[in-house]
């Protein structure tokens, strides 16, 4: 076996002649790993995405554990392979290193993340799959959306400035060298730019300081705007936030009031702008099947004009998400009343709104939408 390694931007890449890719952290943590056709990521968690595409189609899913643990082997294998072939010394001590901690390194490391955070983290956006996790809140301030599961059951807390200081710190002994292929932090949980800015600002100028890394966080859009001032917006750019990324959901309030996420549309908007001209880009997330059949023109035609409002450019994203629906939660029951969208009618929904934001945008500005209008998908974003 003839191995090819790289070593960029913190990041370990080993390939061969049989087109065989696996990306490591120099800790061993494997990133991506692609192999006769099929393309496996890796979670923190040590889960496995399978990702296929079938007739042009992207197609994902979630290993369970057993066959995410001969994913692991089989990289790991690939790894003590590589490792007799690669010249590169540099790349030979990594590889020594990931080797003498065992197959079973990846499954342990998977606990230890589990106590550095307390439990599991639900979600970050399809661009943040690698970055460093904060957590200088836990949960969600709101946590009352109907059809959302995310941090149910999680009490929502404030981390203190020592706590915070701790917490930083585990979380950097864990990720160890692997912290190299770390392109950014996540300020997590749901809504952490709500914080007393004072606070903001101290763990803000904390992650400066021990990480110099850009910083992205979800906020949401119901608080944000009641306690944020365009200043405050400003401050926290010049303090590393680069992105911002808001559950709307929708631009219809009928659609809003189903889901219990008393937005109010036009200081959402004024979030949006303040956060541009802060310098902050915007990840705007919406949902297909929202409102069900019932909502189904209103829901598109109103999230659409909505958008094509908002001053967004290339640095800025717009997300379509499906809609889950969790039996156990009170959305289940608006459901039926408004008539559930299948899966297919919902993809078909997601199609339509797509190519109604790029309309409106183009009838109101002249000008093609530069921000790209991108699917995600909660099986795939997990941490
Ligand atoms: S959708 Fe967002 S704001 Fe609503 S409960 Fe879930 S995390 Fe909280």
């Amino acid at each position: 076996m003839l191995t090819f390694s790289l070593i960029k931007d913190g990041v370990l890449r080993l390939t061969d002649y049989e087109g065989t890719v696996l990306s490591l952290d120099f800790e061993g943590r494997v990133l991506v790993y692609a192999k006769g056709g099929t393309t496996y990521r890796r979670t923190m968690q040590n889960r496995y995405l399978e990702i296929r595409y079938v007739d042009g189609k992207r197609n994902v899913k979630v290993l369970g554990s057993g066959t995410g643990r001969e994913i692991g082997e089989s990289a790991f294998e690939y790894v003590s392979a590589c490792r007799e072939n690669v010249q590169d010394d540099s790349v030979k001590k990594i590889l020594e290193h990931i080797v003498n901690k065992g197959p079973r390194f990846l499954e342990e490391d998977a606990k230890r993340f589990v106590k550095v955070y307390g439990g599991e983290i639900p979600i970050v956006p399809p661009d943040q799959y690698f970055p460093v996790y904060l957590q200088a809140t836990v949960g969600c301030y709101w946590n009352q959306c109907t059809f959302c599961n995310l941090y149910r059951g999680k009490k929502y807390s404030v981390r203190n400035p020592d706590e915070f200081r701790e917490h930083l710190s585990d979380v950097k002994e864990f990720f160890g060298r692997g912290l190299s292929a770390r392109r950014g932090v996540f300020l997590g949980d749901a809504n952490s730019i709500i914080l007393n800015q004072d606070l903001l600002r101290n763990d803000l100028l904390l992650i400066q300081e021990e990480l110099r890394l850009p910083v992205y966080s979800f906020v949401d859009s119901i608080t944000t705007q009641k306690v944020k001032t365009a200043e405050d917006l400003l401050e926290i750019s010049r303090l590393g936030v680069r992105r911002i990324y808001l559950g709307l959901e929708t631009g219809s309030g009928e659609v809003l009031k189903l889901l219990t996420k008393p937005i109010d549309l036009s200081s959402a908007g004024n979030l949006i702008i303040d956060a541009k001209r802060a310098g902050i880009s915007v990840g705007i997330i919406t949902l297909a099947g929202a409102g069900g059949k019932k909502y189904y023109r209103e829901h598109v035609e109103k999230t659409a004009e909505f958008i094509s409002h908002l001053p967004l450019d290339r640095n800025d994203i717009v997300y379509i998400s499906p809609l889950y629906i969790y039996q156990a939660l009170p959305y289940a029951e608006i459901s039926h009343q408004v008539g559930e969208l299948s899966r297919y009618e919902e993809e078909e929904q997601a199609v339509i709104l797509k190519s109604l934001i790029n309309e409106k945008y183009r009838l109101l500005n002249g000008s093609e939408l530069r921000a790209p209008v991108a699917p995600y998908d909660l099986v795939e974003s997990i941490y």
